[in-house]
């Protein structure tokens, strides 16, 4: 099967040489422009982007973005998921992603730490239950 970026919504902006932009849409624009177009970007800020070796170096953050929910595997997994799709559509920078991975990575290890304990502590209960 062949995936089709056909539908996909597209910066209504347009480049230098007036041919449409045609770049990936901010969530931020509402999917209207890419980073570069959106109008309540400063041009300043633009300009401080490209003097830093172009948007890759953009603070890419999600203001609007919910609260992490990291005490179930679900919260764990859900928080994975969107962050990898939102990297994917280049609405989170890279380092941010790897950043809220390694978060879930080290809450991860802390359900495990407490599960264990639990499970010691039910061991425990077992054994002095069965002398
Ligand atoms: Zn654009």
């Amino acid at each position: 099967m062949e995936i089709s970026t056909a539908n996909l919504p597209r910066c209504q902006g347009t480049r230098k040489d007036g041919s449409p932009c045609n770049a990936a849409p901010t969530a931020r624009s509402g999917y209207q422009f890419c980073a570069w177009h959106q109008p309540d970007i400063p041009e300043e800020e633009k300009l401080a982007w490209a003097s830093k070796g172009g948007l890759a170096s953009r603070p890419a953050v999600l203001p609007e973005a919910a609260d992490i929910r990291l005490r179930t595997p679900d919260g764990c997994m859900a928080i994975l998921e969107e962050t990898a799709s939102q990297v994917r559509r280049g609405e989170l920078a890279t380092n941010v992603g790897n950043s809220i991975a390694y978060i879930v990575s080290v809450a991860v290890k802390v359900v495990e730490v407490t599960i264990s304990d639990r499970l010691d502590k039910l061991e425990k209960l077992a054994r002095n239950r069965w002398r």
